[in-house]
């Protein structure tokens, strides 16, 4: 487990405003502490691990039919991203499943670009769990929007 508590939640969850601390967002999921209760709960927490390389995490939240050969290992193995942000667009849910529609921010060298995915998701014994999405192209802030790397910036006179 990361040992600094003290850092915002990765996963960029705004109830008010400062965002709320890892300890009091994603933390509680990571830890098994609490259940997430909603498919956009899980996708924040998700992707937190994923900031974090909370690995084995990442395979307990994840369908086991949907896995694929999917590993801690494997995921471990892949290269590093230098994620920016999480950016929740829409999400629904009955009890037993749900749709997420997000955009996972991330910088490489040439330049930001984002994961722009419907995931689904699917509740086993209270538990959420994502099991496959649909990837779209990425849709890029406006030029006076702010930019999604957290600078508080406009995008144009940032990452753009
Ligand atoms: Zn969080
Ligand atoms: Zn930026």
């Amino acid at each position: 487990m990361p040992n600094n508590l003290k850092i915002v939640c990765p996963c960029g969850h705004k109830v008010q405003d400062p965002p709320l601390l890892y300890q009091a967002c994603c933390e509680r999921f990571h830890s098994n502490a609490l259940k997430a209760n909603s498919p956009e709960q899980l996708m924040r927490s998700r992707y937190a691990a994923f900031v974090l390389h909370l690995y084995d995490y990442l395979i307990a939240t994840h369908h086991p039919e949907f896995l694929q050969g999917l590993t801690a290992n494997t995921l471990a193995q892949s290269p590093e991203t230098h994620w920016l942000s999480l950016e929740v667009m829409s999400s629904s849910s009955t009890d037993l499943d749900g749709k997420v529609e997000f955009q996972a921010w991330y910088k490489d060298d040439s330049g930001i670009n984002a994961i722009h995915e419907i995931s689904d998701f699917q509740c086993i014994g209270g538990q959420w769990l994502y099991t496959q999405g649909e990837q779209f192209d990425a849709i890029f802030p406006k030029r006076n929007q702010t930019c999604l790397c957290g600078s508080g910036k406009k995008f144009k006179q940032c990452c753009l």
